[in-house]
Parts: C-alpha cells; sequence; structure tokens
C-alpha cells in the first residue's frame, strides 16, 4: 500500500475537524509508485495513522480520504456499506420517496453526488478517485434498491480539472429520461437528461413549503424560476397571481408545462428574461408586489470572485426589496458555499439600508436535511434561505 506522510505543520481541517481533503502542499512525502486515482494509506509526521484515500497527483487536493479506519478495505462492499448507511440515515430523518441519497463530503463519499427521484438515480463523480468506483456504486444502488433507472450527469467542468472528460448518459438499460416527481403534494417534470445540475433542485425541496402562508391573497413575483417549483407552491397555496422569469427559454417551457401539470395555469405565468434587466426597470416603474422571491444561481465558485459575488447579492436583493409593497415579503435564496450565512445576512442588511427599507426576519433556515451540514466543514453548509418582511 502505498504511504504519504503529511508535513508537521498543517492545518487542524484533517486531523482535529476530520475533513477529508489533503492539499499537495500540506504532504511531505508519498512512498510508492502511484497511479492516478490509487487508494493510499495517510499518516501523521510522526507516524500516526490517519485514514485512508484516493489520491490524484493532477489535482490541488491530492488526497481525499474515505476512511479514518485502518482495517476498513476499500472495496465494493465498502460502497455498499456506505450507500446503505446513508439510506438508512435519509429515511431515518424522513426522507425516502425523492432525496439528495449521496452528499458527497458529507456522507465520507467526497465528490460522490447521488439524487434520487422515486426510482430513478443520478449520479456525479467529480473525482477521478471516486469516477474508478463507479461500477461498485452502481451494483451498490442495484443492491439496495430496485432503479428504474440509473443515470450518470458528469457533464460538469470541475471533472476536467482532476484530468476527467465530461460525459452524461445510462449506467443502466436506456429509459425515458423526463420523469415526474411528487414533492409537497405537487408534481413536477424532471428533465434527468438535460435539466439543469442532476435536473432537479432538491436543496430547496423544504424551504419551499416555507412560503406557505405569506403567499395567500398575494401578487407574486419570482425571479430564477428554473422549472417554477416556487411559483408552483405559490400558486397551490394561494396565491392570486404568480409571475415568474428564468433567462432559460427551456427551463420556462418546462414551467408553464408544470403549471398546467398541477392545474394552476391561470394563475402563474413564465416568461423568459434577464431578471437583472426587468428587476432594475420595473423598480424604476415603481410596481409592486405582495411577495417577490430571488434564487440567483452561484455568483461564484472562486474565492478570487467574491467581491464579485457579494456586490452581485446586495445588487438583486436591493432590487427585489424595491419591488416589495411596504409591509410585503422578500424571500431570497444564496447557494455559494464562499458566502457565509453571517455575509449573507449583512449583504441583505446593507441592501436594505441602500433601499431605506426596515426588514423583520421571517424565518432563515439552510437546505434540506437529505444535504447532511457537518459542523466545522464549511462547504457542506451552501445554501442559505432567507424570508424577511419589507416595511
Ligand atoms: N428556484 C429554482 C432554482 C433556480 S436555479 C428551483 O428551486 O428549482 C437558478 C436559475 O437562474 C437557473 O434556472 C438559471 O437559468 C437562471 N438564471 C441565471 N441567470 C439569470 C438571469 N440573469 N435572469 C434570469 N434567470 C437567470
Amino acid at each position: 500500500m502505498i504511504k504519504a506522510t503529511l508535513k508537521k505543520k498543517i492545518s487542524p481541517r484533517v486531523v482535529i475537524n476530520g475533513h477529508p481533503w489533503i492539499f499537495a502542499n500540506e504532504v511531505n512525502t508519498v512512498d510508492g509508485e502511484v497511479d492516478p486515482g490509487d487508494i493510499v494509506e495517510v499518516y501523521t509526521h510522526d507516524k500516526k495513522f490517519v485514514g485512508k484515500g484516493y489520491i490524484n497527483p493532477a489535482s490541488q487536493i491530492l488526497i481525499r480520504l474515505l476512511t479514518r479506519d485502518k482495517n476498513e478495505t476499500i472495496n465494493e462492499d465498502f460502497f455498499y456499506r456506505r450507500l446503505l448507511q446513508a439510506w438508512n440515515y435519509r429515511q431515518q430523518i424522513g426522507y425516502s420517496e425523492n432525496c439528495r441519497l449521496i452528499f458527497g463530503e458529507a456522507d465520507l463519499l467526497p465528490q460522490l453526488i447521488i439524487d434520487k427521484f422515486n426510482d430513478y438515480f443520478v449520479i456525479q463523480t467529480l473525482a477521478l478517485g471516486i469516477d474508478k468506483w463507479k461500477p461498485a456504486i452502481v451494483a451498490a444502488l442495484n443492491k439496495i434498491f430496485t432503479p428504474k433507472g440509473i443515470y450518470e450527469r458528469n457533464d460538469v467542468p470541475v471533472r476536467e480539472l482532476e484530468g476527467l472528460q465530461q460525459i452524461k448518459g445510462f449506467l443502466s438499460e436506456p429509459f425515458d429520461t423526463k420523469i415526474t416527481i411528487n414533492e409537497n403534494g405537487l408534481k413536477f417534470l424532471v428533465d434527468i437528461e438535460n435539466g439543469q445540475k442532476t435536473g432537479y433542485f432538491l436543496d430547496q425541496q423544504d424551504n419551499r413549503r416555507a412560503i406557505q402562508h405569506i403567499v395567500k391573497g398575494a401578487d407574486v413575483l419570482g425571479a430564477f424560476t428554473y422549472t417554477g417549483t416556487f411559483e408552483i407552491h405559490a400558486a397551490a397555496y394561494g396565491a392570486k397571481s404568480v409571475l415568474g422569469l428564468d433567462i432559460s427559454e427551456n427551463a420556462v417551457a418546462q414551467a408553464n408545462r408544470n403549471a398546467k401539470l398541477n392545474g394552476v395555469e391561470n394563475i402563474v405565468k413564465f416568461e423568459a428574461e434577464n431578471a437583472f434587466d426587468k428587476l432594475k426597470q420595473w423598480a424604476k416603474e415603481g410596481r409592486q408586489y405582495d411577495v417577490v422571491m430571488l434564487d440567483p444561481p452561484s455568483f461564484t465558485k472562486t474565492r478570487e470572485n467574491i467581491q464579485k459575488a457579494i456586490t452581485g447579492y446586495k445588487e438583486i436583493n436591493l432590487r427585489g426589496m424595491k419591488l416589495v409593497k411596504p409591509g410585503g415579503f422578500l424571500v431570497t435564496s444564496s447557494c455559494t458555499n464562499l458566502v457565509q450565512p453571517d455575509l449573507f445576512l449583512e449583504i441583505i442588511q446593507m441592501a436594505a439600508k441602500d433601499a431605506r427599507r426596515k426588514i423583520r426576519q421571517v424565518c432563515f433556515q439552510p437546505q434540506s436535511a437529505d444535504h447532511p451540514i457537518v459542523w466545522g466543514w464549511e462547504n457542506t453548509h451552501y445554501l442559505k434561505f432567507l424570508i424577511i418582511q419589507v416595511d
């Protein structure tokens, strides 16, 4: 077995906080001939065992740990046990029909994502060391569930940093990749093959319920709607009118189909528009809504661009707030882990100051619990969902 020895001075992340990432500059020596993706044993400078994980010399994160147990062998059965554990946990906390079955690091399976949409599974293997185990992961899914289909959405640019190609396709017999899921008593079409990410944003599934009371009888504006999930929830919860904007024609077409599927097409309309422009224009024109909902994409994936992201969030929330009637509500999200919760609240506070509005917090919560937050591992708490009353 190849052995990696850490430097004496490394960040407390790995050894004390138990985070699975080991950066190349934290490793002193690697003994043995390394094939990218190999399993290696990691030791501290004074020869204490740290864990076993996969190595990729092409990646800045040289090693990602899979286990802290010296006696655990990484083989097909290991992946079966990990998937079963994750599935048991999801059921224990009340998620079974649709859930993120594996949330990478938080499930101790770095860079593996598996979303379960009733009997269908969508997989992403975002690092070489986990990609190698794809057959074992698929075997485990087949053993635990009776999947109607398994699909890989590895058309993700980060794979290139690992020397992997972007690909997508079936990992089971081919099936119709346009499926329907139930969420909170509503139906949504999920396009597994061509939708964004894995096809659907499960991380907002609980937050969509949080708008239930504030939208009754309301005129609602939603921006960054994707397939219209929040907006269709709003209509089902009794909104008077709902207008949703997304820049993607495909998303808008699917959102309109979803509205029909739920019989709310007379209440909800979706339009393909640039939300930045429209919100600015409508705020200038003095349009007013009872509820404005914003769920923009991540404005940055790198720390270097963090200032740009802060400016983006402030700007969009400022425009959103201006469109809220006094006493109405702003429902706003941020999905980048680089903007941590405190910073997000600060940004909203700055926007309120600029808009000269007083705000009162209704709720502030993270992603749904099927995407577990491991305390001390910042990147596992990535979604911020806030409802405020705007006076
Ligand atoms: N609220 C959705 C997820 C939104 S994801 C849900 O819960 O399912 C972010 C969306 O913002 C994407 O659909 C993307 O197409 C859209 N988007 C990105 N830039 C935009 C822009 N400038 N104007 C409008 N929509 C935009």
